[in-house]
């Protein structure tokens, strides 16, 4: 009984990070036998990539929804969320090789008969990417200035932007800040050399692919980004990260055969703490309410460090993640996304284009993507907000129902325009607001990196992408964040 109440370990968070490592704590049976908890307030595991399901879970435990999440994912129904297909196939090929590190033979087989088989899906293809205004300009029409985008000299100088001044060999600087180059974008030689008719071009293409206060960030981020997303996209993604093959779950599977107790739909409202019981956990549970109290001598919050402010007072962060949560404002997402989007898709959908290819609104500074089923997703980046009643999200939302317009049927585009809610037996449309997308802005100063994941009190950690003092890319610093957390449990 007392693992169940009163485990060793509890990790709150079931994104990649809260994954990994209780794939790396699991491992070790003397750990498992003292009790790990994972806690995670969605109905599936899986973090800011499987934002959430739309389906209605009453009455079953967390085993039993992610089964049926599963089974509906096989067949295409209540997919949501940009899963891990929207990252870039090197990333993933390493994150995956992470999650491989932690399990035996006998569960690296398990994960690949658990992967649903879907033989619909292309693994060959070669994504495009499209600027949509009037017509879909393809990139190679964009960059050789033959369309309405651009004008001949205009489209070299963005070529160059995107090209020039970037490549991915610059990816092994991480940890040799001297060698970074803090230029800022707006102040740097480039961009004072384009005249005021190319900025005024440029600007809106650089919101959507950038995000917001691109001027405000580093020359070296701004190419980095342009770089990866005209570089990147091209590549085919392994097979196991596509949205509906159910990575997630087959971690969950391995990870509850091990005893490693997960909770979903569980969300951790408030941490208290004292010296003799430690932590309490007061939580808010929908599959078992009157649960509300979980007690564990070692805590670790697999969380972005802003959502970590929620639940206990900053002076249980150390100074340096206190320094960095009132410094660092992270950027926001809001999605829009649309089911069954290759049936309702305008008549001037590009031929030969589909599921992989993304699209750049550069007049609602948004962009698109299409999932491997179906499902279209339209995203804009914000300054931080938490709530979708917030001005400057519902001035986005409005943006990306004007960017769907564009690439739908005349009829749905016309309602849409008109800001009309399309009736939802027509078509399926979900907002989502992603508190934290890219946690780190571009022009962080190191005086406020965070390079430790033990937190102000013994026995608490955390682990994430808010730890810009351990790399540059936010997969990286998931995967040593983690790393520094399990070395010192070990400790
Ligand atoms: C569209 C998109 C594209 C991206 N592309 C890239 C890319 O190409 N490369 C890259 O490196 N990174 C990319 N990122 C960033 C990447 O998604 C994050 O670094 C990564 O998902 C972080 O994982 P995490 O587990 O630390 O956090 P999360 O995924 O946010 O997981 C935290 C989990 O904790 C849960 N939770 C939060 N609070 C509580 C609570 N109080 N109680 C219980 N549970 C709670 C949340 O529901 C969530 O499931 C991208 C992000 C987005 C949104």
């Amino acid at each position: 009984m007392d693992i169940l109440t009163n485990p060793e370990f509890v990790i709150v968070g079931g994104g990649i990070s809260g994954l990994l490592l209780a794939l790396r704590l699991s491992r070790d049976p003397k750990k498992r036998e003292r009790g790990i908890h994972l806690i995670e307030k969605q109905p599936q595991l899986g973090g800011r990539f499987f934002f959430s399901s739309t389906f209605k879970f009453t009455g079953k435990n967390s085993e039993e929804i992610s089964q049926e999440i599963n089974e509906n994912a096989f067949k295409n129904l209540y997919l949501s969320g940009p899963g891990f297909e929207s990252m870039e196939a090197g990333t993933l090929e390493a994150l995956y090789r992470h999650v491989e590190s932690h399990l035996t033979e006998d569960e690296k087989n398990q994960i690949e008969e658990i992967l649903i088989q879907d033989n619909s899906l292309d693994f060959n293809k070669i994504n495009k990417c499209y600027i949509v205004k009037k017509e879909f300009v393809s990139e190679v029409d964009l960059f050789s200035g033959s369309s309405e985008i651009f004008t001949k000299k205009d489209s070299e100088l963005f070529k160059s932007l995107v090209f020039d001044f970037y490549n991915s060999n610059h990816l092994n600087e991480d940890n040799n800040s001297q060698a970074k180059d803090f230029t800022i974008f707006e102040k740097s030689t480039f961009w004072n050399e384009c005249g005021k008719g190319t900025k005024e071009t440029f600007a809106p293409i650089l919101t959507s692919l950038v995000g917001p206060q691109w001027e405000k960030a580093t020359f070296q981020y701004v190419c980095k980004a342009l770089y990866d997303f005209f570089s990147n996209h091209k590549n085919t993604i392994p097979p196991s990260f596509f949205r509906k093959k159910g990575l997630e779950f087959a971690i969950e599977k391995i990870l509850r055969h091990r005893g490693v107790i997960i909770r979903t739909l569980c969300e951790v409202v408030r941490v208290h703490y004292n010296k003799v019981t430690k932590f309490q956990l007061l939580l808010s549970d929908e599959i078992q309410p009157l649960n509300k109290i979980l007690k564990c001598s070692k805590l670790i919050l697999a969380i972005p460090l802003v959502k970590c402010l929620g639940l206990l007072p900053k002076e249980n962060f150390s100074p340096s993640q206190s320094r960095f949560v009132s410094k660092v404002r992270p950027v926001s997402l809001v999605i829009s996304e649309i089911s069954d989007f290759l049936s309702v898709k305008s008549e001037q959908w590009p031929e030969q284009s589909g599921s992989g290819d993304r699209l750049v609104f550069p007049v609602e500074r948004a962009q698109g993507f299409v999932t491997h089923d179906g499902r279209i997703l339209f995203s804009t980046k914000l300054e931080y907000e938490e709530s979708l009643q917030a001005p400057s999200v519902r001035e986005a939302i409005s943006r990306l129902r004007r960017a769907a317009a564009r690439v739908l049927k005349s009829e749905f585009a016309e309602e849409f325009k008109k800001g009309a809610r399309i009736p939802q037996n027509k078509l399926l449309e979900r907002i989502v607001l992603l508190p934290v997308a890219f946690t780190i802005p571009c022009d962080m100063s190191p005086q406020i990196e965070v390079k430790e994941t033990k937190m102000g009190i013994e026995g608490l950690y955390c682990c994430g992408d808010s730890f810009p003092g351990f790399a540059s890319e936010p997969w990286k610093m998931v995967v040593s964040s983690v790393h520094d957390v399990a070395m010192q449990l070990n400790s």
